[in-house]
C-alpha cells in the first residue's frame, strides 16, 4: 500500500526513518516564542547575533589536548578529580579552601565553569551541583562520562565558603561578592577574593553557569537571565531548555556583567529562595545544565526544548497598599488574570479586616514574597505581563494555575533505585506468561512449560 501524503513516519530523504519524536519537534511543532522584548532591543540582539564575532575556537587539534591545570594542580584527560582552591593565597591565616570537581574530557572542547553559592545562603546551586556529581549522572556510562566528554567541566558547588558557613549572602566583611568582579589585588577582602576567582578560574572559562536563588523573604520561579545580545550567552540561555529567559545585563560588578564584557558566555539561573531547598528548582537546574552541555556538544545527545519560551525584558511589581501580615494566594509560577486577588493582608491589631491585593495585569508571577510581614509599598510579587500567545502558556498550567516547567515532570534524577518501594502482587500468569491468554503465545507458553518440566 502506498503511503499517503500525511504519513506520520517521514523519511530523511534517503529512505531511513527518523525517530518520530525528533521529526515532530523539528518540523511539525515549531517552537512557539512569546516574544515580550520590545522591537528596538530585538533589533539590537539580532544585529549582535549577525555580526561576525571573534574567530570561533577550533577544538580539532587533539594532539594539543593536555592535562587541565588549576594553579599547581593537574587533571589528566579522561579523568575526574576533586581539588581544593584557596580563595586567599596567603602565608598564615584562613585561606578559605573551596572544593572544585574537574571533569577533563578525552577530546578538545570548551571549558565550562558551573558555580553555586556565590551568595552564601543560596543553597539550590550547592544542592544541584552535589546531585550533578552523583553516581546517577556522573561516571562510566552515565550522562557525564569523562571518557566521552569533549572539553572540561569545572564544578564549584560553593564559591562563597565564608558566607555559606555562616548562612549569609555576604562575605566575611559584609560585602556582596557578586558586586566586586573583576576585583582588585590590593583592595578590601571581598575584592581580593573576586580578583583571585576572576583571574584564576572565571577569566579562563569559555562558558559560565551561575546558580542563584531569590534573596531572603522571597522565592523565584525557575528562570534564566542573560544578555541576549551576547551571542554565546544567548546560545547557552536557549540551550538551557527553560520557559522563561530574562534579557538583562546583570548588575554592575556582577560576574555575569564582567564575563559578558570580556567575551565569556555567562548565564544566571534563578530558582527558589535563600535558606531553603526546593526539589523543583534543583531538578530544573540539573536538567538545564545537562542541556547546555549537550548544546555545546560536550556530552552526547540533543538538548531538550521547552514547549514555548518567554523572552522578557521588563516586568511589573505588585506592591501592598496595606501593612500587616500577608497570605500569598498566587505564588511564584502562577498565571494570573488582571484584577485577580493574588494575596490578602490582615492586621493582627485590627482583627476581622482583610484587604485584597490584586494583579494589575494578566501575566506570570516569576517571584513572590515568602516573608509575611509587609508595610505599605512592600513588593509582594514580580510579574511578567503576558499579552501574546496566552493560550500557549495556559496550556501548560496545572490544576492550581501553576506553570509546569520542562524538566519537572518525571522523577528527579537523584533518586536512587533502592528508594523505590517494590509492591508484590501475588498470583500466577494464566497460560504461563503475561500475554499468553491473548492467543498468539499459547503455543509458546505450552512449549515453555514442557521445557521446564
Ligand atoms: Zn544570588
Amino acid at each position: 500500500m502506498a503511503a499517503s501524503s500525511d504519513d506520520p513516519s517521514p523519511t530523511d530523504g534517503e529512505g531511513d526513518k527518523i525517530p518520530v519524536s525528533r521529526v515532530k519537534r523539528r518540523r511539525h511543532r515549531p517552537l512557539k516564542v512569546a516574544n515580550q522584548i520590545p522591537q528596538r532591543r530585538r533589533k539590537e540582539i539580532e544585529k549582535a547575533l549577525e555580526e561576525p564575532g571573534s574567530t570561533p575556537k577550533k577544538w580539532s587539534r587533539s594532539s594539543d589536548w593536555k592535562s587541565h591545570r588549576i594553579g599547581r594542580k593537574l587533571v589528566k584527560p579522561g579523568t575526574i578529580r576533586q581539588i581544593e582552591f584557596d580563595l586567599m593565597d596567603i602565608e598564615i591565616g584562613e585561606s578559605w579552601p573551596i572544593p572544585i570537581t574537574v571533569v577533563h574530557g578525552t577530546r578538545p572542547g570548551p571549558i565550562v565553569t558551573i558555580i553555586g553559592a556565590i551568595h552564601g545562603n543560596e543553597l539550590i546551586g550547592p544542592l544541584a551541583l552535589t546531585y550533578l556529581q552523583s553516581a546517577n549522572i556522573m561516571g562510566e556510562g552515565m550522562a557525564i562520562d569523562p571518557s566521552s566528554v569533549a572539553g572540561t567541566i569545572r564544578i564549584i558547588p560553593i564559591v562563597n565558603m565564608p558566607g555559606y558557613r555562616r548562612s549569609t549572602r555576604y562575605m566575611s566583611d559584609g560585602r556582596d561578592l557578586n558586586r566586586f568582579f573583576p576585583g582588585k589585588e590590593n583592595s578590601n577582602t571581598t575584592s581580593r577574593v573576586a580578583h583571585r576567582l576572576w583571574s584564576e578560574l572565571f577569566s579562563t572559562s569559555d562558558h559560565i553557569i551561575d546558580l542563584h536563588t531569590a534573596a531572603l523573604g522571597r522565592t523565584n520561579m525557575p528562570q534564566v537571565r542573560a544578555n541576549l545580545a551576547n551571542r554565546l550567552s544567548n546560545r547557552s540561555a536557549r540551550a538551557f531548555g527553560i520557559e522563561l529567559i530574562l534579557d538583562s545585563e546583570g548588575p554592575k560588578g556582577s560576574l555575569r556583567r564582567i564575563s559578558d564584557e570580556s567575551g565569556i558566555s555567562c548565564i544566571t539561573y534563578e530558582g527558589g529562595g535563600s535558606d531553603e531547598s526546593d526539589p523543583e528548582s534543583i531538578q530544573v537546574a540539573l536538567y538545564g545544565i545537562l542541556n547546555v552541555l549537550r548544546g555545546l556538544k560536550m556530552i552526547p545527545g540533543y538538548p531538550s526544548r521547552p514547549r514555548f519560551r518567554l523572552l522578557a525584558s521588563g516586568s511589573v511589581w505588585i506592591r501592598s497598599d496595606y501593612g500587616g501580615l500577608l497570605d500569598v494566594l498566587a505564588p511564584a509560577g502562577s498565571f494570573v488574570e488582571e484584577g485577580e486577588v493574588v494575596a490578602t493582608v490582615s492586621d493582627p491589631e485590627n482583627p476581622g479586616q482583610m484587604m485584597d491585593v490584586k494583579s494589575p495585569t494578566q501575566g506570570l508571577m516569576i517571584c513572590s514574597a515568602t516573608h509575611p510581614f509587609v508595610t505599605t509599598g512592600t513588593p509582594i510579587g514580580h510579574l511578567i505581563p503576558i499579552t501574546k500567545a496566552v493560550k500557549t502558556v495556559q496550556r501548560r498550567l496545572d490544576e492550581e494555575g501553576l506553570l509546569v516547567l520542562s524538566g519537572t515532570d518525571g522523577e528527579p534524577p537523584w533518586r536512587e533505585d533502592e528508594e523505590i518501594e517494590d509492591i508484590s502482587v501475588e498470583g500466577v500468569w494464566e497460560g504461563g506468561s503475561p500475554d499468553a491468554e491473548w492467543g498468539d503465545n499459547l503455543r509458546a507458553a505450552a512449549e515453555e512449560e514442557a521445557d521446564e518440566a
